[in-house]
């Protein structure tokens, strides 16, 4: 499905806008959907294209959009299991990554792709933080999207506070510009900038993000109040909480993407509308730290863009988190209608796109061509397939993944896959 024929892929069943249509079609050409319609009309309207049809067996689905991801995190599986935040980011995230060299970046990152294109995620908002020894290991996290096929943007992150590891330390000049060569070499990476935090970096380096962001026209990602520590810092730091201190920074605009954005007050959820901020909610990865619920309607009651990303991967699966959005509102809310099947869905793929600005996340003309065949034996015909996917939905329905109309998932552990578990397994043995 890479050549320059066009391909009309031919649904029996398809999901389309939250809905099933039956006989469904879309075109793909370079990577893009061309045409999308009934399949009638769509082949009366391209009857060169070649025809490609999945059958009532299976159904069509776009693919799901992970928001943000550390994928080395993998690593921690087993040992940061059940720690309180701070020794979990003492004894084991900063114990392990800063040990990392770009060769081994590139393995675990292909094992972690792999997983995630086997259940169903087409694109990954990579947030990177070990550039402090240069673009290296951004290089080999960026080969290794490239070699699975994932979509992957890049989110660059800028570090200077003097308490994280040196492996992830940068000075202004050298974040800049080390950012500035990664969005002139690797084009198709998405490198957008990520000043980690109101505790990751210093009010100069918050500043100068900002200032990249506007200048090179691209997304700025932080994470926002992931933890109530923060809130304490940053009232301490610049006299008001999270959401208004970056503001007063000149972080908070179109551009930005603020990941987790949990202890808001009222106040800083209407700015962050107010200003057109995306937000992305991590809900497994705020379970297992510890950190809290990641509730989205508050947010999307104000018209706010929410996508979802697995994080700290312990399970990385986009179905995860659009099962747990929509429960965790439920109960949250005491309310069973306060998140629906349908709003989880798009949460983890239409909007999840839009969160990450990617012409991605529906089955449409004009859309990339990321789709997913899913096997139906899990789908009962009396439930919509939305409902069954975010309610019952497992990575193993999913039978291929084609990102820009190349297949990157075809149902079994590829070997390069295989040989990145190996990989993995001796670089977690090595970092003790
Ligand atoms: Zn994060």
């Amino acid at each position: 499905m890479t050549g320059k024929v066009p391909e009309l892929i031919r649904c029996a069943r398809a999901i389309v806008g939250g809905e099933e249509r039956l006989d469904f079609a879309f075109v793909v050409n370079d990577g893009r959907i061309e045409d999308a319609g009934d399949f009638a009309a769509v082949q009366a309207r391209r009857p060169q294209a070649q025809t490609r049809s999945f059958p009532a067996d299976r159904i069509v689905t776009p693919g799901f959009i992970n928001g943000h991801s550390h994928a080395y995190q993998i690593l921690l599986r087993g040992r940061g299991d059940d720690l309180p935040f701070e020794r979990w980011r003492s004894e084991a995230l900063y114990r392990v990554i800063p040990q990392l060299e770009p060769e081994d970046v590139y393995w675990v990152f292909v094992a972690a792709f792999s997983e995630m294109l086997g259940a169903g995620i087409t694109s990954v908002a990579e947030f990177f933080y070990l550039n402090g020894r240069g673009n290296g290991h951004a290089e080999a996290a960026i080969r290794a999207a490239a070699a699975t096929g994932i979509r992957l943007v890049l989110a660059r992150a800028w570090m200077d506070a003097p308490r994280v590891p040196e492996a992830f330390r940068e000075s202004v000049t050298q974040a800049r510009e080390r950012t500035r060569a990664l969005r002139a070499e690797f084009p198709e990476a998405n490198v957008c900038v990520a000043p980690h935090s109101l505790h990751g970096a210093s009010e100069e380096m918050l500043r100068a993000a900002a200032a990249f962001a506007g200048e090179e026209r691209c997304d700025l990602h932080i994470h926002v109040a992931e933890g109530e520590a923060e809130v304490e810092l940053s009232r301490e730091r610049y006299g008001v909480p999270p959401v208004l201190a970056l503001d007063r920074l000149g972080v908070l605009n179109e551009r930005s993407v603020a990941i987790h954005a949990m202890y808001l007050t009222e106040d800083e959820k209407e700015l962050l509308a107010t200003r057109g901020v995306r937000v992305v909610r991590c809900p497994s990865t705020n379970l297992y730290l510890g950190d809290g619920i990641a509730d989205a309607a508050p947010l999307r009651a104000r018209a706010v863009v929410v996508g979802l990303g697995t994080d700290a991967n312990v399970k990385p699966s986009l179905l995860d988190e659009m099962r747990l959005a929509a429960y965790l509102e439920k109960a949250s809310r005491r309310d069973g209608g306060a998140l629906q099947a349908r709003t989880a869905f798009a949460l983890g793929t239409s909007e999840g796109a839009r969160a990450l600005d990617l012409p991605a996340g529906e089955l449409a003309t004009g859309m990339l061509a990321d789709f997913l065949v899913l096997g139906t034996e899990g789908i009962d015909p009396w439930s919509p397939p939305v409902n069954a996917l975010v309610y019952r939905g497992e990575a193993a329905w999913v039978q291929a993944a084609f990102v820009g109309g190349r297949r990157a998932y075809a149902g079994d552990l590829s070997p390069l896959a295989g040989e990145a578990h190996r990989e993995t397994a001796r670089i977690a043995r090595r970092c003790v």
